[in-house]
């Protein structure tokens, strides 16, 4: 039997065993609550609130002191209702005990469960009993079925209009319903929402826009868009699968793996969740294991001597659910080394709200926009991780025609560019930055495959002579222009920017293709760097600032028409850095002087590339102002 032991009050060992248990031995553990280990029982965690949630029993609200008894209470009800179900005599009683237990299953978040327990009082009775459709609903909400939930509000409304719980549950359920049809978000209300809540889980359902799933030649499966859609539009917005919260008062948790080492922190903890939510849930099951899982065979055995086989980490977990009819029937092999291999491979790091993370690491910075490009893979707001199934099969290319952002656990992903019907969607698992060498060794290594997109393919063929070149012109560029900000306010100001941008025009040329096809990174770091350096410079002529910033955007493969007086247009846009959110709302304010035609045109464009970067753009005035 697989042992899991608590190290201390803020640090859990959950203990991965290779060896299995029989479903019987299960069971029999069963027969004896006494002795039942429940893992939770020994305050894994720094904070109650959070091992509560874990465990599925707190959706909101504060930590019940007697959390412990709580958990033991309702496995034991709901351990009882079983025997008694054995022993029932009349068909009212068995009702009676199956909608308690339903009642058990629905605050154990065992969803599955539930249903099945109200299913048949719903289905025979000619006026189902309240509780049975009440609970009902409740179990299709929790499995996210909102359309069918909504089926049986109005029905309950209808039997019983006094019911004032189920009036605002049908609200609810309808809110859920419009957004997973409509995808229609009010952002701003997330963030808030999200701010709050801990952890972040928020109350709101994933929308499926344009895009579909579909074979993507070697890249094995990919999503595709459905129909032509324009830069910023919504791909999909979607709910976590499960999410991982860090906490920085909230300890670690410690997987022990006996045959790969073992992970740490919110990752552990996202395989922990995973495991007990498909537990709890078996009807998910193939939601998760249709996902990547590279080479790893996965356990076909049903059956080890005869016995069908429970994996002994869940059977841990979850003793009572075991001898639940519902869950007898389903597979009984909960692949554990599976999940760990899928959740490797397909989990995000996200912040707890990314405009939010971002803003935060900019004061903290210090630095004037733009700043330096992201890496949000280093950025200390993305410790905790979460699975979005659907976002899992966006394959990885640098130059990417999407982007995710966060609230929370919904994940919101948007085009970057104008894509036409069944183009292949993709973004950037890591942000690029200018060493393709090293952006494909963590490639590699991270997901096994080596990058081949315009850019690193641009790269391989290039020449070592041209790449010395290069490096040797970005290091000059670097220290000239800190040479430039520490000789700031000297009459030669002007000479020394010209003699920079005259080293950028160098740089530039060491690329051969045009950078609407291959983004000219090195470059867009230089410029960066030099606009940092000038923009408060009152020496350097606005319009010198405006033409850094146009030549920025174009370094990234933005094509622009005009912007300099009279017109500015996007005619493509490029590669989506954070970084041009702030060259658009620099242009902005800078044309207020120097040509306040496109002012609205360039903030529309500012307001554009921030929805595309952090999902929405209903924060963009506090930010950014009007
Ligand atoms: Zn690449």
């Amino acid at each position: 039997m697989g042992t899991t032991g608590f190290a201390s009050t803020t640090c859990r060992t959950s203990c991965f065993s290779p060896r299995m248990t029989s479903e019987s031995q299960a069971v029999g553990k069963e027969s004896r609550p006494s002795k039942i280990v429940l893992p939770w029982l020994g305050r894994p965690r720094g904070t109650a609130n959070s091992i509560c949630r874990r465990i599925g029993l707190l959706s909101s609200g504060g930590f019940d002191k007697s959390w412990n008894l709580t958990v033991r209470r309702l496995t034991l009800h709901a351990t009882s209702y079983t025997r008694a179900l054995a022993c029932s005599s009349t068909p009212e009683e068995t009702q009676t005990i199956r909608l308690n237990r339903a009642l058990a299953f629905l605050k154990t978040r065992q969803h599955d469960a539930a249903l099945s327990d109200v299913e048949s009082a719903t289905a025979a009775a000619d006026k189902p009993a309240e509780k049975a459709l009440f609970r009902k609903a409740e179990a299709l909400y929790g499995l996210q079925q909102y359309r069918e939930c909504c089926e049986v509000l109005k029905k309950l409304r209808l039997a019983y209009p006094d019911n004032m719980a189920a009036k605002s549950q049908l609200t609810r359920a309808i809110s859920r319903l419009t957004e997973h049809a409509n995808g229609k978000y009010r952002f701003k209300q997330l963030q808030d929402e999200a701010a709050c809540a801990r952890p972040p889980h928020l109350d709101h359902a994933t929308y499926i826009g344009p895009v579909r799933i579909q074979a993507s030649g070697s890249r094995g499966r990919g999503l595709f868009t459905t129909k032509a859609v324009k830069a910023g539009d919504l791909l999909f917005c979607e709910k976590a699968f499960t999410h991982a919260f860090f906490e920085k008062e909230g300890g670690f948790t410690m997987l022990v793996d006996p045959e790969n080492g073992g992970t740490m922190g919110s990752h552990s903890e996202l395989i922990d969740v995973t495991i007990q939510k498909l537990h709890r849930n078996p009807s998910l099951m193939p939601i998760i294991t249709d996902l990547h899982h590279g080479s790893y065979q996965p356990v076909d055995a049903t059956y080890v001597d005869g016995e069908p086989v429970v994996d002994t980490y869940v059977a841990l977990l979850l003793p009572t659910t075991i001898s639940h009819p519902n869950v007898l029937t389903r597979p009984r092999v909960y692949p554990s080394f599976l999940i760990r291999r899928i959740v490797a491979l397909n989990c995000f790091g996200c912040p707890q709200v990314s405009t939010v993370t971002w803003h935060q690491e900019k004061r903290r910075q210090g630095q004037p926009p733009p700043t330096k490009p992201s890496t949000p893979a280093e950025d200390n707001g993305f410790h905790s991780c979460g699975i979005w199934p659907t976002a899992s099969y966006i394959n990885h290319s640098c130059t990417s025609n999407a982007r995710r952002a966060f609230i929370g656990d919904m994940l919101i992903a948007r085009a970057t560019r104008d894509l036409p019907a069944n183009t292949e969607v993709t973004w950037w698992y890591q942000p690029p930055h200018d060493d393709s060498a090293q952006r494909n060794k963590t490639l590699l290594r991270q997901w096994g495959f080596v990058c081949d997109c315009p850019l690193c393919e641009d790269e391989k063929s290039t020449s070592a002579a041209v790449v010395g070149k290069r490096e040797a012109l970005a290091t000059g560029l670097r220290k000239q222009v800190a040479a430039l900000q520490e000789g700031r306010g000297r009459k030669e100001t002007g000479v020394a920017v010209a003699k920079i941008e005259a080293a950028l025009d160098a740089l530039a040329a060491t690329y051969t293709r045009p950078a609407s096809e291959v983004p000219r990174l090195a470059v867009w770091v230089a410029m960066q760097r030099l606009l940092m350096a000038v923009v408060e410079m009152e020496q350097v002529p606005m319009a010198r600032k405006v033409r850094l910033l146009l030549a920025m955007l174009e370094s990234l493969g933005h094509v622009i028409e005009g912007g300099v007086g009279g017109t500015v247009k996007v005619l493509q846009w490029g590669l989506m850095m954070d970084g041009v959110v702030e060259c658009w709302a620099f242009l902005r304010d800078a044309y207020r002087l120097t040509a306040p035609e496109l002012v609205v045109p360039a903030e529309g464009y500012a307001r554009a590339a921030y929805k595309m970067v952090f999902g929405e753009d209903e924060t963009f005035v506090g930010i950014y102002g009007e």
